[in-house]
């Protein structure tokens, strides 16, 4: 009798799961299949909304599935040699993490594992190519998004890793009395958890997913770019926690939309699929990316500290309505829309000349959907730091922006009702106001809403004139 656990991570669901796949497919009648979730202290050390949501995620795979979960926890050693005590493992199959931290426990893990009995058996599975899949015909990794795309998109696609249930059921075991120390930590999580999301788990990805097939992704590249209009799919949260894997909703397009309709909007929607991948790679070979900027010249940018500003931005306070409503957006759900966080990352980086890490550490503590490398990968994109990023001398207008992407401002005044009375003339700038008219409005600029807290094109030009003055010195 073989003994194989699946070690779970960030792919709580039992469909289109790679390690859990293929631990069925190589265990024989009377083999033992023992799932198992490690509570990881260096993880759980705080607790924000992306806990909260992943947290809830979990516990509703555990209290939807028909087989049973065991917990570990402690360090890795602490976790696994209390499992290798209590059960006779042999293989341990797992998705592996190509980068940040997840990665660094994965290496520990092998090494871990190379002088134990059992196996350890690695996929990858958390993306459409992995890390080291896509690369140049002349050898290495693109730095460019567009020439990488080129090459995304003719690579093979990897098919749905199907589950056969019946047998996993058949073989699933339950030593759940024996790790009842795992459990508590686990509850003791699950207990921490309070807030209310919109959409947890397989199911509601899917419903969510399928609404967005038939209509919205048509007008994708359009309706995108409109944080008023439902019009992404919102499947980011559904992606990080891995209730649904990227293969299946990517196979679901190629089978159930309409090619005879108009495919710009489905193609624009697998090349953000792709941008994904891209931000993975670049996160694997750029290891230290979380802490310091991949263009070398930009390090040591002398950022400013202004802790004031700093708040103002965090809380929807700098009187720019659309960053504002953008801020009060991602405080309350834990998502914020795409073009915000270009415009609202620009802002902090260009507008408040504050460091691009800071921002970063903000975003990880309030995304639900929180990706290290994509987020990073963002961060470094708007502070013109990282790679195929924005230039520099392209700073982000965010009254203009507003105008573009928000033009009813409708958005603004759904997160600022504060402004809810303010024509359309002002919205995008309410401090243009005349006196009378913030009577009317009964929107007082400096009392109800804010003055804005810097002169968009003085802090324009002093960003230009500190990266100007960064790349030459460096020259
Ligand atoms: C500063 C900044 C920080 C970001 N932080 C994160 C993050 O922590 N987690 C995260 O998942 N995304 C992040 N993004 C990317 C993007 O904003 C979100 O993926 C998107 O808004 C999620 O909403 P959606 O699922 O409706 O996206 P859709 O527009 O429906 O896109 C579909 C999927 O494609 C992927 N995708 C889309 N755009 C990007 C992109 N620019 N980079 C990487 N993947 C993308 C996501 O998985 C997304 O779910 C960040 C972008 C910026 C500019």
């Amino acid at each position: 009798m073989t003994t194989r656990a699946v070690w779970f991570r960030r792919d709580l669901r039992l469909n289109d799961h790679t390690a859990l796949s293929k631990a069925i497919e190589d265990s024989k009648k009377g083999d033992e299949l023992l799932l198992l979730f490690h509570i990881h202290p260096d993880l759980n050390k705080s607790f924000h909304a992306t806990h909260d949501y992943f947290f809830q995620t979990l516990n509703h795979l555990v209290e939807h599935s028909k087989v049973p979960f065991h917990f570990i926890e402690g360090s890795l050693e602490e976790a696994f040699d209390d499992l290798f005590e209590k059960v006779d493992v042999d293989y341990v199959y797992f998705n592996q993490d190509e980068s940040g931290f997840g990665k660094q426990r994965d290496d520990a893990f092998l090494e871990y594992m190379d002088d134990k009995e059992a196996e350890a058996c690695a996929y990858i599975d958390h993306h459409m190519h992995g890390a080291q899949e896509i690369s140049k015909k002349t050898g290495g990794y693109y730095k460019m998004f567009t020439p990488y795309y080129k090459q995304w998109k003719q690579v093979p696609k990897p098919a749905v890793q199907k589950v056969d249930h019946e047998k996993l059921e058949a073989l699933a075991v339950d030593y759940t009395s024996s790790f009842k120390d795992g459990r508590k930590a686990y509850d003791d999580l699950v207990g921490m958890t309070e807030r209310e999301f919109d959409g947890i788990g397989e199911q509601d990805a899917w419903d969510r997913f399928e609404d967005f097939i038939d209509g919205p992704i048509y007008d994708y590249d359009d309706e995108r770019d409109f944080p008023a209009v439902d019009g992404t799919s919102k499947m980011s949260r559904f992606l990080r926690t891995g209730v649904v894997s990227v293969r299946s909703l990517y196979h679901y397009i190629q089978d159930e939309v309409d090619f005879r309709k108009n495919t710009e909007g489905v193609e624009t929607y697998i090349l953000e699929l792709a941008w994904r991948d891209f931000y993975n790679m670049i996160y694997h070979f750029y290891p230290q990316s979380k802490d310091q900027e991949v263009v070398e010249k930009y390090r040591g940018l002398p950022w400013n500290n202004d802790d004031d500003l700093f708040d103002a931005w965090k809380e929807g306070r700098t009187g720019f309505p659309v960053i504002d409503a953008a801020m009060r957006q991602l405080n309350e759900t834990g998502w914020m829309h795409n073009r915000l966080r270009m415009a609202t990352a620009s802002f902090l980086t260009k507008d408040l000349l504050m460091d691009w890490r800071k921002g970063e550490r903000y975003f990880a503590e309030k995304l639900i959907d929180y990706d290290p490398a994509s987020n990073i990968g963002g961060w470094q994109w708007a502070a013109s730091t990282g790679t195929d990023p924005v230039p520099y001398f392209r700073v982000f207008n965010p009254t203009r922006q507003s105008e573009r992407f928000d033009p009813h401002g409708r958005f603004i005044k759904e997160w600022i009702p504060e402004l809810k009375d303010v024509p359309k003339k002002y919205i995008h700038d309410p401090s243009k106001m005349p006196e009378n008219e913030q009577e009317k409005a009964r929107c007082m600029i400096g009392e109800d809403y804010p003055e804005p807290v810097v002169d968009h094109k003085t802090m324009r030009d002093k960003a230009i004139e500190m990266f100007k003055d960064q790349k030459d010195g460096s020259s």
